[in-house]
Protein backbone atom coordinates (compact mmCIF):
# COMPACT_ATOMS: atom_id res chain seq x y z
CA UNK A 1 0.00 0.00 0.00
CA UNK A 2 1.27 3.42 -0.39
CA UNK A 3 1.14 6.71 2.21
CA UNK A 4 -2.25 8.42 2.77
CA UNK A 5 -3.13 11.45 0.55
CA UNK A 6 -1.44 14.17 2.98
CA UNK A 7 1.10 15.92 0.97
CA UNK A 8 4.58 14.70 2.49
CA UNK A 9 7.56 17.34 3.31
CA UNK A 10 11.20 16.90 1.83
CA UNK A 11 14.31 17.64 3.97
CA UNK A 12 16.62 20.58 2.36
CA UNK A 13 18.57 18.33 0.51
CA UNK A 14 16.17 16.72 -1.17
CA UNK A 15 16.39 13.26 0.10
CA UNK A 16 12.82 12.31 1.74
CA UNK A 17 12.79 12.45 5.13
CA UNK A 18 10.10 9.68 5.45
CA UNK A 19 12.95 7.69 4.83
CA UNK A 20 15.00 8.62 7.60
CA UNK A 21 15.28 5.49 9.92
CA UNK A 22 13.49 3.11 7.15
CA UNK A 23 16.06 0.57 7.38
CA UNK A 24 15.98 -0.19 10.72
CA UNK A 25 12.20 0.40 11.10
CA UNK A 26 12.46 -2.67 8.40
CA UNK A 27 15.60 -4.68 10.39
CA UNK A 28 13.93 -5.12 13.32
CA UNK A 29 10.45 -5.50 12.67
CA UNK A 30 8.58 -9.03 12.13
CA UNK A 31 5.60 -7.88 10.92
CA UNK A 32 6.55 -6.43 7.46
CA UNK A 33 3.67 -6.75 4.04
CA UNK A 34 3.06 -7.73 2.47
CA UNK A 35 3.65 -11.92 3.15
CA UNK A 36 2.77 -14.77 1.61
CA UNK A 37 -0.84 -16.29 2.46
CA UNK A 38 -0.46 -19.80 3.09
CA UNK A 39 -4.19 -20.96 3.11
CA UNK A 40 -3.10 -23.69 5.82
CA UNK A 41 -1.29 -22.01 8.22
CA UNK A 42 -4.63 -19.54 8.68
CA UNK A 43 -6.38 -20.21 11.81
CA UNK A 44 -9.93 -19.85 11.96
CA UNK A 45 -10.94 -17.08 14.19
CA UNK A 46 -15.10 -17.60 15.04
CA UNK A 47 -14.86 -13.59 16.49
CA UNK A 48 -14.32 -12.68 13.03
CA UNK A 49 -18.01 -14.80 11.91
CA UNK A 50 -19.67 -13.44 15.18
CA UNK A 51 -18.78 -9.69 14.33
CA UNK A 52 -19.13 -9.63 10.57
CA UNK A 53 -16.65 -7.09 8.49
CA UNK A 54 -18.98 -4.37 7.63
CA UNK A 55 -18.43 -1.95 4.53
CA UNK A 56 -20.87 1.37 4.41
CA UNK A 57 -19.52 2.87 1.31
CA UNK A 58 -21.96 4.92 -0.56
CA UNK A 59 -23.29 4.25 -3.87
CA UNK A 60 -22.30 7.68 -4.67
CA UNK A 61 -19.67 9.71 -3.45
CA UNK A 62 -20.06 13.58 -2.79
CA UNK A 63 -19.53 16.03 -5.60
CA UNK A 64 -15.96 17.03 -6.59
CA UNK A 65 -14.86 14.58 -3.38
CA UNK A 66 -13.04 11.86 -6.07
CA UNK A 67 -9.42 13.11 -7.01
CA UNK A 68 -7.29 10.99 -9.06
CA UNK A 69 -3.29 11.77 -9.43
CA UNK A 70 -0.34 9.62 -10.97
CA UNK A 71 2.17 9.50 -7.82
CA UNK A 72 4.77 8.69 -9.64
CA UNK A 73 4.57 5.63 -8.21
CA UNK A 74 0.92 4.18 -8.81
CA UNK A 75 -2.53 5.74 -9.10
CA UNK A 76 -4.67 7.12 -6.72
CA UNK A 77 -7.64 7.69 -5.96
CA UNK A 78 -8.45 10.00 -3.05
CA UNK A 79 -11.96 10.10 -1.39
CA UNK A 80 -12.60 13.23 0.49
CA UNK A 81 -16.03 11.89 1.69
CA UNK A 82 -15.67 10.95 5.28
CA UNK A 83 -19.24 8.61 4.45
CA UNK A 84 -16.93 5.65 3.66
CA UNK A 85 -16.78 3.18 6.62
CA UNK A 86 -15.31 0.09 7.25
CA UNK A 87 -16.31 -1.38 10.91
CA UNK A 88 -16.07 -4.82 12.87
CA UNK A 89 -14.42 -8.42 11.70
CA UNK A 90 -10.70 -7.37 13.20
CA UNK A 91 -11.11 -3.72 13.42
CA UNK A 92 -11.43 -2.05 16.74
CA UNK A 93 -13.52 1.13 16.03
CA UNK A 94 -14.68 2.64 12.87
CA UNK A 95 -12.09 3.18 9.98
CA UNK A 96 -12.69 5.95 7.00
CA UNK A 97 -11.71 5.39 3.25
CA UNK A 98 -8.96 7.53 2.38
CA UNK A 99 -8.02 6.80 -0.97
CA UNK A 100 -7.44 3.70 -3.67
CA UNK A 101 -4.53 2.71 -5.49
CA UNK A 102 -3.32 -0.22 -7.22
CA UNK A 103 0.02 -2.53 -8.21
CA UNK A 104 0.88 -4.31 -10.66
CA UNK A 105 3.54 -6.05 -12.97
CA UNK A 106 4.96 -5.86 -16.21
CA UNK A 107 2.98 -8.90 -17.12
CA UNK A 108 0.09 -10.85 -15.87
CA UNK A 109 2.10 -13.44 -14.06
CA UNK A 110 3.38 -11.07 -11.00
CA UNK A 111 1.84 -7.96 -9.67
CA UNK A 112 0.18 -8.36 -6.86
CA UNK A 113 1.70 -7.60 -3.48
CA UNK A 114 0.40 -10.33 -1.62
CA UNK A 115 0.93 -14.21 -2.49
CA UNK A 116 -1.68 -16.79 -1.52
CA UNK A 117 -0.24 -20.46 -1.55
CA UNK A 118 2.91 -18.59 -3.41
CA UNK A 119 0.57 -17.42 -6.47
CA UNK A 120 0.83 -14.31 -7.40
CA UNK A 121 -2.49 -12.41 -9.04
CA UNK A 122 -1.85 -9.86 -11.60
CA UNK A 123 -1.85 -6.92 -9.58
CA UNK A 124 -3.98 -5.92 -6.69
CA UNK A 125 -5.61 -2.89 -5.39
CA UNK A 126 -5.35 -1.68 -1.86
CA UNK A 127 -8.26 0.55 -0.40
CA UNK A 128 -6.71 2.18 2.67
CA UNK A 129 -8.59 3.29 5.86
CA UNK A 130 -7.78 5.39 9.03
CA UNK A 131 -8.70 4.73 12.57
CA UNK A 132 -11.45 7.84 13.48
CA UNK A 133 -11.46 6.14 16.62
CA UNK A 134 -7.70 5.58 17.87
CA UNK A 135 -6.72 8.57 15.74
CA UNK A 136 -7.24 12.31 15.71
CA UNK A 137 -6.08 12.80 12.22
CA UNK A 138 -4.48 10.47 9.26
CA UNK A 139 -1.44 12.60 10.18
CA UNK A 140 -0.64 10.37 12.78
CA UNK A 141 -2.30 7.02 12.37
CA UNK A 142 1.17 5.34 10.61
CA UNK A 143 2.30 6.03 14.43
CA UNK A 144 -0.18 3.14 15.76
CA UNK A 145 0.06 -0.11 15.65
CA UNK A 146 -3.56 -0.54 13.91
CA UNK A 147 -3.88 2.99 12.76
CA UNK A 148 -4.47 1.82 9.03
CA UNK A 149 -6.58 -0.61 7.75
CA UNK A 150 -6.04 -1.39 4.40
CA UNK A 151 -8.50 -4.04 2.41
CA UNK A 152 -6.20 -5.70 -0.57
CA UNK A 153 -8.33 -6.95 -3.56
CA UNK A 154 -6.32 -8.85 -6.43
CA UNK A 155 -6.79 -8.69 -10.13
CA UNK A 156 -7.32 -11.83 -11.94
CA UNK A 157 -7.18 -11.42 -15.61
CA UNK A 158 -10.60 -11.88 -17.54
CA UNK A 159 -13.59 -9.43 -18.46
CA UNK A 160 -13.02 -5.37 -18.01
CA UNK A 161 -14.39 -4.88 -15.28
CA UNK A 162 -17.22 -1.98 -15.53
CA UNK A 163 -17.07 0.08 -12.54
CA UNK A 164 -12.95 -0.07 -12.68
CA UNK A 165 -13.42 1.36 -16.42
CA UNK A 166 -14.66 4.81 -15.32
CA UNK A 167 -11.22 4.79 -13.36
CA UNK A 168 -8.86 3.46 -16.21
CA UNK A 169 -11.13 6.07 -18.83
CA UNK A 170 -9.47 8.96 -16.63
CA UNK A 171 -5.94 7.68 -16.40
CA UNK A 172 -4.88 9.23 -19.71
CA UNK A 173 -5.50 12.25 -18.16
CA UNK A 174 -3.00 12.05 -15.35
CA UNK A 175 -0.39 9.87 -17.19
CA UNK A 176 2.38 12.05 -15.99
CA UNK A 177 3.91 11.91 -12.53
CA UNK A 178 2.51 14.83 -10.14
CA UNK A 179 -1.20 15.19 -12.72
CA UNK A 180 -4.38 15.47 -11.30
CA UNK A 181 -7.85 15.04 -12.40
CA UNK A 182 -10.73 14.85 -10.71
CA UNK A 183 -12.96 11.90 -11.33
CA UNK A 184 -16.53 12.77 -12.74
CA UNK A 185 -18.65 11.00 -15.67
CA UNK A 186 -22.32 11.17 -16.77
CA UNK A 187 -22.59 7.91 -14.30
CA UNK A 188 -20.76 8.44 -11.02
CA UNK A 189 -18.40 5.73 -9.96
CA UNK A 190 -19.85 3.38 -7.48
CA UNK A 191 -16.78 2.34 -5.09
CA UNK A 192 -18.61 -0.85 -3.63
CA UNK A 193 -18.71 -2.18 -6.62
CA UNK A 194 -15.01 -2.18 -7.54
CA UNK A 195 -14.89 -4.82 -4.38
CA UNK A 196 -16.04 -8.05 -4.97
CA UNK A 197 -19.71 -8.78 -3.91
CA UNK A 198 -18.55 -10.95 -1.46
CA UNK A 199 -16.20 -9.65 1.07
CA UNK A 200 -17.19 -11.69 4.43
CA UNK A 201 -14.13 -14.22 3.38
CA UNK A 202 -10.96 -12.71 3.93
CA UNK A 203 -7.53 -13.44 5.49
CA UNK A 204 -6.09 -10.52 8.21
CA UNK A 205 -2.94 -10.01 10.06
CA UNK A 206 -1.07 -7.07 11.60
CA UNK A 207 1.55 -5.94 9.38
CA UNK A 208 3.00 -2.94 7.36
CA UNK A 209 3.06 -0.17 4.60
CA UNK A 210 4.37 -1.71 1.63
CA UNK A 211 6.14 1.56 0.80
CA UNK A 212 8.67 3.72 3.12
CA UNK A 213 8.37 4.13 5.68
CA UNK A 214 7.00 1.14 6.14
CA UNK A 215 5.37 1.51 9.39
CA UNK A 216 4.03 -1.05 11.52
CA UNK A 217 0.96 -0.23 11.44
CA UNK A 218 -1.66 -1.89 8.89
CA UNK A 219 -4.54 -4.26 9.75
CA UNK A 220 -4.43 -5.87 6.91
CA UNK A 221 -7.72 -7.49 5.24
CA UNK A 222 -6.86 -9.32 1.87
CA UNK A 223 -10.05 -10.64 0.29
CA UNK A 224 -10.09 -14.26 -0.76
CA UNK A 225 -12.26 -13.23 -3.83
CA UNK A 226 -10.90 -11.46 -6.65
CA UNK A 227 -11.98 -9.23 -9.18
CA UNK A 228 -11.55 -9.82 -12.92
CA UNK A 229 -10.15 -6.90 -14.79
CA UNK A 230 -9.14 -6.61 -18.74
CA UNK A 231 -6.00 -6.57 -20.55
CA UNK A 232 -6.77 -3.32 -21.84
CA UNK A 233 -7.06 -1.83 -18.32
CA UNK A 234 -4.12 -3.77 -16.97
CA UNK A 235 -2.36 -2.25 -20.01
CA UNK A 236 -4.15 1.49 -19.17
CA UNK A 237 -2.48 1.31 -15.68
CA UNK A 238 1.43 0.64 -17.55
CA UNK A 239 0.88 3.10 -19.54
CA UNK A 240 1.48 5.25 -16.68
CA UNK A 241 4.98 7.46 -16.38
CA UNK A 242 6.89 7.79 -13.52
CA UNK A 243 8.57 11.00 -15.05
CA UNK A 244 6.91 14.28 -14.57
CA UNK A 245 5.23 16.17 -17.69
CA UNK A 246 8.43 18.41 -18.32
CA UNK A 247 10.72 15.34 -19.76
CA UNK A 248 7.78 14.66 -22.31
CA UNK A 249 9.63 13.23 -25.97
CA UNK A 250 13.40 12.67 -23.87
CA UNK A 251 14.53 9.83 -23.19
CA UNK A 252 13.20 9.69 -19.75
CA UNK A 253 9.76 9.40 -20.86
CA UNK A 254 10.71 6.28 -22.95
CA UNK A 255 12.08 4.91 -19.79
CA UNK A 256 9.47 5.88 -17.55
CA UNK A 257 6.62 3.63 -17.59
CA UNK A 258 5.45 2.38 -14.74
CA UNK A 259 5.33 -1.40 -15.33
CA UNK A 260 6.15 -2.44 -11.55
CA UNK A 261 5.34 -1.25 -8.42
CA UNK A 262 4.82 -4.27 -5.84
CA UNK A 263 7.18 -5.23 -3.66
CA UNK A 264 7.73 -8.62 -2.74
CA UNK A 265 6.75 -10.51 0.05
CA UNK A 266 8.64 -10.45 3.02
CA UNK A 267 10.07 -13.47 4.18
CA UNK A 268 11.59 -12.47 7.89
CA UNK A 269 7.83 -11.46 8.49
CA UNK A 270 6.06 -13.89 11.43
CA UNK A 271 2.53 -13.21 11.66
CA UNK A 272 -0.67 -14.27 12.78
CA UNK A 273 -2.90 -14.99 10.11
CA UNK A 274 -6.72 -15.53 10.79
CA UNK A 275 -9.52 -16.29 8.91
CA UNK A 276 -13.34 -16.12 9.52
CA UNK A 277 -14.19 -18.63 6.46
CA UNK A 278 -13.74 -22.28 6.31
CA UNK A 279 -10.25 -22.18 3.70
CA UNK A 280 -10.94 -23.67 0.76
CA UNK A 281 -8.74 -24.93 -2.04
CA UNK A 282 -9.65 -23.01 -5.81
CA UNK A 283 -5.81 -21.77 -6.00
CA UNK A 284 -4.80 -18.82 -8.09
ZN1 LIG B 1 -0.58 -0.40 -1.73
Amino acid sequence: MSQSSTEQSHTPTGKHDLFDGVDQVVRESVRQSPININESEAVFDPALLSNPLKVTYPGKAQDGSLHLKNTGHTWKLSVGDPNFIIEGGPLFGRCQLDQIHAHWGPDNTVGSEHLVDHCAYAGEMHFVHWNTTKCESIDVAPLHEDGLAVIGVFFKLGAPHPELQKLTDNLKKIRFSGQEAELKGEIPLDIRKLLPEDVTAYWTYEGSLTTPPYNDCVTWIVLKHHIEISEDQMEAMRHLLSVKEAEAGTESEACGKLTQNYRPVQEQSRVKLRCGFNPGHDRC
